[in-house]
């Protein structure tokens, strides 16, 4: 081990602070676990919630169910609310719950390993310091990482590619055509609709997927009353069916990438 490398000792170690990451920790302190830390590679907790920030991001299924047992929000907007205020609820979760000040950020987890002799986890982070721990929760997900689709020739594609989850806030799609490789679970027919028709998108994809109509609830005033109610709440839950609006969805894999073809 060379001089920059330390051990420290955790009764858990959690690797990611997304909902995950969040939820873990608060169960880890009911059971009386005090000395743990949360490590992600990225500045900020929410994972997918923090990762993900293109045009239209939502939840896709019903909030009033995308929610902690324990911390139920009546402040959703919406049914399926966007991917900000999921966001927002993470950090108030967190806050809450007093995690943010066992939060580690900037911190790549490169590796893990028993130790069957000492009976702990030997956890490397990029850097090398090593957390020694007895509980290791991996709460790393797979939707906060963008991941290329293999399409022959997009190497040579002269056009600008975009990830959904490494969306470029200052490119201007205005003028361009534009084509959307994977429809995922993300409802992009909805959620992306009006934005992404404005744009020209294109949509491409090898598997049809399945469509179906959900019905979403908006109070238009902003007041987020309606599901205030607990029983209110638990009615949604039970039933997910709501007036007011009806879109379109389609549901599959979540690979997503945007092409623009300049
Ligand atoms: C657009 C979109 C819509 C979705 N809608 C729904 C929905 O409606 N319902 C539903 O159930 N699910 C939905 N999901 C899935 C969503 O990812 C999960 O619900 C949930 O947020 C996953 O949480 P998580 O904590 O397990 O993982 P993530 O949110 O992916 O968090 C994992 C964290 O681990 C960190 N990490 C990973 N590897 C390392 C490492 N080696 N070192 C350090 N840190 C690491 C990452 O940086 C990340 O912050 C959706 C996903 C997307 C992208």
């Amino acid at each position: 081990m060379n001089s920059e490398c330390f051990e420290t000792i955790f009764e858990a170690v959690i690797v990611g602070a997304g909902f995950g990451g969040i939820g873990a920790p608060i169960q880890l302190k009911r059971l009386g676990f005090e000395n743990f830390v949360i490590v992600d590679r990225e500045a900020d907790l929410g994972g997918t919630w923090h990762v993900n920030r293109y045009p239209g991001l939502a939840v896709d299924i019903p909030c009033t169910a995308y929610s902690y047992w324990f911390e139920p929000n009546p402040n959703w907007s919406r049914l399926f609310a966007p991917g900000v205020e999921l966001k927002r609820y993470a950090e108030h979760v967190a806050d809450k719950y007093d995690l943010r000040r066992r939060m580690r950020f900037n911190q790549i987890v490169e590796s893990a390993r028993w130790d069957e002799d000492t009976h702990v986890w030997q956890v490397t982070l990029a850097g090398g310091q090593i957390l020694t721990t007895r509980l290791l929760v991996t709460a790393t997900g797979f939707l906060s990482q963008p991941r290329t689709p293999d399409i022959s020739g997009l190497d040579s594609f002269d056009g600008r590619v975009m990830h959904t989850a490494a969306w470029d806030d200052s490119y201007c799609f205005a003028g361009r055509r534009v084509g959307l490789t994977g429809t995922g679970g993300e409802r992009q027919g909805r959620k992306l609709g009006k934005w992404w028709r404005e744009n020209r998108f294109q949509v491409c994809q090898v598997v049809s997927v399945q469509v179906q109509q959900v019905r979403d609830y908006f109070n238009p005033s902003g007041e987020a009353t309606l599901l205030r109610p607990t029983s209110t709440r638990n009615a949604v839950r039970e039933a997910s069916t709501f007036p007011l609006r009806d879109y379109t969805i389609a549901s599959c894999g979540r690979a997503v990438a945007a092409v623009s073809a300049g």
